[in-house]
C-alpha cells in the first residue's frame, strides 16, 4: 500500500495559511497557536458565563508569547459538571449533539459535552485526517464503534470514509463475537477501528477459536485515551496486522493525535489544539520532554471551547524529531490516569492502566473487573478475569500479578482475592460498553 507523505502536516499547513511552496515550522506552528489563542480566549470572554467570570483579570489580549498562558487558570471536569451550560458558547439552539460521559464525579451531576453542527464538521474533518495517514480509498473499514445514532462517533467516522472514498462497514457495539467476526469475513474489511478491549477480544476469539476463517485484515486503530501496550502487541501478534493508536477525547471533539508508521508517539493535530504538561501536584508547567498531566486547550471549537482543561492523563511530549519526517510535535504513551491510583503502601500503588498490562498479557483473558474494598481493614482488592475457554489457572494469575510490586505486597497479605470466570459461551460473548475503572466499595455515601 502506498501511504501519502506527511498527511497531516500538509493539513496543518493549510489550515495555517501557508503557501504550499513553504514548510512548516515549528515557529510558524507557535505563532498560528498564539493568534489562535489570542481569539478564542476574547471569543470565549464575550460569550460565556462561565469564561466570563472564569477569565476576569486575566487580560486575554495581551499574551505574548504560548508560556503566559500558563497564567490562566485551569477547566476541570468539575466544571463541565457544575457549569456545563454556562461554559457555552452559543445559545442552546445551535447545540446539535450532547455527549453525556459516564465517568463518576464528587458532585453527581453529569459530565456533559456539547458540540455544534461546527464543531461536528470538525469532527469529520479530525477523523478524515487521520484516516488518510493509514489507509487507502477503495479499501473496507469495519466500524467497531457506537454507530447507531446520527452524530455518533460511528457516524462521523463513517462520513470521513466516504469524503475520502474510503468505504465503512458499520457494526456498532452490543453485538456477539461471532456476528462481528462473520461480518469481518463476509466484507474481507482490511482495516478495524475500535475499543482495545473489545478488538482484543475478536482476536482472541479468533485466533482461539475459528481460526480457519480467513480474513484479510491489514491494519487495526485503536481509540479512546489509554492503550495498553500489552493490547497492541496482542493484537499484532493475533492477526500479523499493523497496530495504530488514536488520542483523542470527546472533551476534545475526539481529535487529538494518530501515530504515524513509526509508532513512537502520537503527532499532534496542532491547528485545532494547544497542548502543555503540568505538573499533577502544582499545576505549574513542565519543561518539553517530562512527564506530567496532559492540559489541553481547543483553538477551533466553537459550542463549548475548553481553555486549559486538565484531561486526568499522564504523558510527556517527545520533542525530538520523529523520523517519518513531521514537524508536528508527539505525545508520548499515555501512562495511566492520575485519578484511580489504589494506595496500597506508602510508596505503592496501583492503577487500572498497570492491571490491563498485566491481566490482558494473559492468554485468553477479554475483560476483567477490579473492586477495591475498602468496606474492610485493611482493605481488599477484588479481581475478576474473564477468559474465553480455559486458557489461565489461578497459580498462572498469581504469578503474573507478583510482577507488580503492589499487587505482590496484597497477596502476601492476603488481601487480593483473585477469580477467573471462564466465558462458556465465547461465540455469544459481548464485549463491555463503557470504560472500564476499578470500581471502590466504601460506605461513604455517592461512591460505589
Ligand atoms: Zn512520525
Amino acid at each position: 500500500m502506498e501511504l501519502p507523505v506527511n498527511v497531516l502536516d500538509e493539513w496543518v499547513k493549510g489550515k495555517m495559511g501557508v503557501e504550499s511552496n513553504r514548510r512548516l515550522t515549528p515557529k510558524i506552528i507557535k505563532d498560528y497557536q498564539l493568534g489562535k489563542l489570542v481569539d478564542v480566549l476574547t471569543y470565549v470572554s464575550q460569550t460565556s458565563p462561565f469564561y466570563r467570570r472564569h477569565l476576569e483579570g486575566c487580560q486575554v489580549n495581551n499574551l505574548k508569547s504560548l508560556e503566559d498562558v500558563a497564567r490562566l487558570p485551569f477547566t476541570t471536569e468539575e466544571d463541565l459538571r457544575s457549569s456545563g451550560l454556562q461554559m457555552l458558547c452559543v445559545s442552546q439552539s445551535r447545540i446539535n449533539r450532547v455527549v453525556t460521559l459516564d465517568t463518576s464525579g464528587t458532585t453527581g451531576s453529569p459530565k456533559r459535552v456539547f458540540f455544534t453542527l461546527d464543531d461536528q464538521a470538525l469532527t469529520v474533518e479530525f477523523f478524515q485526517q487521520g484516516l488518510a495517514t493509514f489507509t487507502s480509498s477503495g479499501e473496507k473499514v469495519l466500524i467497531f464503534l457506537p454507530g447507531e445514532r446520527p452524530g455518533s462517533i460511528g457516524d462521523l467516522l463513517a462520513k470521513a470514509m466516504e469524503n475520502l472514498g474510503v468505504e465503512p462497514v458499520q457494526f456498532g457495539v452490543g453485538q456477539t463475537l461471532r456476528e462481528i467476526l462473520d461480518k469481518l469475513v463476509d466484507t474481507q474489511a482490511q482495516v478495524i477501528i475500535g475499543i482495545p478491549i473489545h478488538v482484543l477480544a475478536l482476536a482472541r476469539y479468533h485466533r482461539l477459536l475459528v481460526p480457519q476463517k480467513p480474513l484479510n485484515l491489514k491494519r487495526v486503530l485503536l481509540t479512546t485515551d489509554y492503550v495498553a501496550q500489552t493490547v497492541v502487541e496482542a493484537i499484532r501478534g493475533s492477526w500479523h496486522c499493523e497496530v495504530f493508536r488514536y488520542y483523542g477525547m470527546t472533551e476534545m471533539g475526539y481529535g487529538g493525535g494518530i501515530e504515524c508508521r513509526q509508532h513512537d508517539g502520537y503527532h499532534l493535530y496542532q491547528g485545532d489544539f494547544l497542548l502543555e504538561i503540568v505538573d499533577p501536584d502544582l499545576g505549574t508547567r513542565l519543561p518539553e520532554g517530562e512527564l506530567g498531566e496532559v492540559v489541553i486547550t481547543t483553538l477551533t471549537r466553537k459550542g463549548m471551547p475548553l481553555i486549559r482543561y486538565r484531561t486526568g492523563d499522564l504523558a510527556r511530549l517527545i520533542p525530538e524529531p520523529c523520523s517519518c519526517g513531521s514537524v508536528l510535535i508527539r505525545l508520548g504513551p499515555i501512562k495511566r490516569r492520575i485519578t484511580g491510583l489504589i494506595k496500597v503502601a506508602e510508596n505503592t500503588g496501583i492503577t487500572i492502566g498497570e492491571l490491563d498490562e498485566i491481566l490482558l498479557a494473559l492468554p485468553g483473558v477479554v475483560d476483567f473487573t477490579a473492586v477495591f474494598s475498602s468496606l474492610t481493614e485493611p482493605f481488599l482488592l477484588e479481581i475478576e478475569v474473564e477468559t474465553l475457554g480455559r486458557t489461565i489457572d489461578l497459580p498462572q494469575l498469581q504469578r503474573a500479578l507478583q510482577a507488580h510490586p503492589a499487587a505482590e505486597l496484597l497477596l502476601k497479605q492476603d488481601r487480593l482475592r483473585l477469580r477467573i470466570k471462564e466465558i462458556v459461551d465465547p461465540a455469544g460473548y459481548q464485549p463491555r460498553i463503557g470504560k472500564r475503572r476499578l470500581e471502590v466499595k466504601t460506605d461513604h455515601e455517592g461512591q460505589g
